[in-house]
């Protein structure tokens, strides 16, 4: 990670001075109403910071996925209302991003006012990175904050161009993001351990070569496990397996045992002759003892409790995707086991825990862990592509 500086190196008294804040407003909404709220919150010590210091904030987000084009109903007027409730304070809606009306709107704000421009994604220069189209944007504000990680491997107008025509910050839950990824993963303390694991390899190939390099113990676990496990002679019966990537997972094997990486995979597993919740075939097994017709479904007792036996002796984790299919009792079992190993190892202060992806998130919110472990990343994309160990070009461009 490149040094890149904070709200802490601007002038404490911002008054009067035009922040362009990129943010992640990007709500799931119904019926008017935000089904969710995570977003908004990340993004208000920053927007409430810079307000306090006297800035007149200018709000940057894409909103659902327009295309270069206005679309009513993806107007980001739908979610003002959601935002003034996070933030409890008024925000003022701004038809454009650019030209005149944009200028005329700034000059109205007075210190510390919040404007909220329209869906960046409207105008086809955003996706393009268009130079002219950013230079635009940029002739509006004095300097440029991003707050929005999870739109950070996107080389956008609003998440990478901007921060090469103004001086260049990053909010404070950009910051919050990026510590946390640089403990974990980045500049981490050894021993380092990695728990993958969701449905397939295929999905994460690059994530589990990148870990591979760089982290002590590898943990695979969820459907994935049964791609390794076949690679290894096992039969897994009927169970999620990606058959034409047993080659790669022994490539990978391979890679992480000469890179002195260890893999665990599970020797005991929990399956089912149907995946159901609690379904009357259930039974853990042996992973030599999987029938014909029985899935694998989430990973044993055995096995688990080693697993935390190898997180005891680790000083950081990092983990993205469950190790069984969590959604359907009871093979939720191994993730929430494990999910509540780490915290209580966090909460001791022997462990730095950082996870993410879409279902992870949701699978420590089931656990009760979301506040347990060190850091829960929802950057989804974002978070992937820096598990695969790439450069994000919007944290690169604010190195810069
Ligand atoms: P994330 O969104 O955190 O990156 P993934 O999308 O890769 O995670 O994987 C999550 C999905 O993997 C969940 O829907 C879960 O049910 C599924 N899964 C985990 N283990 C198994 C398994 N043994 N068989 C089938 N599906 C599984
Ligand atoms: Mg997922």
């Amino acid at each position: 990670m490149g040094d890149f500086k904070t709200l802490d190196d601007l002038p404490q008294d911002l008054t009067g001075q035009r922040a362009l804040v990129r943010v992640d407003l990007n709500l799931p909404m119904k019926d008017g109403r935000a089904t969710d709220l995570t977003r908004a919150r990340a993004v208000a010590p920053t927007i409430l910071e810079l307000s306090d210091r006297g800035a007149k904030v200018l709000l940057l987000a894409h909103y659902g996925r327009p295309k270069g084009e206005r679309h009513s109903t993806l107007s980001l007027s739908e979610i003002v209302g959601e935002l003034e409730r996070v933030i409890d304070k008024e925000v003022m809606f701004i038809p454009e991003v650019e030209g005149p009306v944009v200028e005329q709107s700034v000059g109205i704000l007075s210190a510390g006012d919040i404007g909220l421009l329209e869906n960046t994604r409207f105008w086809p220069g955003e996706e393009a990175n268009d130079a002219d189209f950013a230079k635009a944007i940029a002739a509006n504000g004095d300097f440029y904050v991003n707050d929005a990680f999870s739109a950070a491997h996107r080389a956008h107008a609003t998440t990478e161009g901007l921060a090469h025509l103004l001086p260049s910050y990053a909010g404070r839950a950009m910051q919050k993001e990026l510590e946390a990824l640089d403990a974990a993963l980045g500049n981490p303390t050894p021993p380092v351990a990695a728990v993958v694991g969701g449905a397939k390899v295929s999905t994460k190939l690059a994530v589990l070569e990148n870990l591979s390099r760089r982290v002590q113990h590898l943990i695979i676990g969820g459907g994935m496990a049964n791609t390794f496990l076949a690679a290894n002679g096992v039969d897994v019966g009927k169970s999620l397996c990606e058959h034409d990537l047993t080659d790669t997972a022994r490539a990978i094997m391979d890679a992480a045992d000469e890179a002195g990486c260890t893999i665990h995979l599970p020797y005991d597993v929990v399956v089912a002759k149907e995946f159901a919740a609690n379904p009357s075939s259930l039974r853990t097994c042996n992973v030599h003892e999987v029938a014909a017709e029985e899935m694998i479904l989430d990973i044993g007792p055995q096995a688990t409790e080693a697993l935390g036996d190898v997180l005891k002796t680790c000083a950081t984790l990092v983990w993205n995707g469950p190790l069984g299919a969590f959604e359907t009792p009871p093979f939720d079992e191994a993730t929430v086991a494990l999910a509540k190993t780490a915290a209580a190892l966090t909460q001791d202060g022997s462990l730095v825990s950082v996870a993410g992806g879409g279902d992870t998130v949701a699978a420590l919110a089931h656990a009760g862990v979301t506040d347990d472990v060190t850091y829960v990343s929802t950057a989804g994309g974002a978070f992937l592509e820096w598990m695969e160990g790439k450069e994000l070009p919007g944290v690169a461009a604010l190195s810069a």
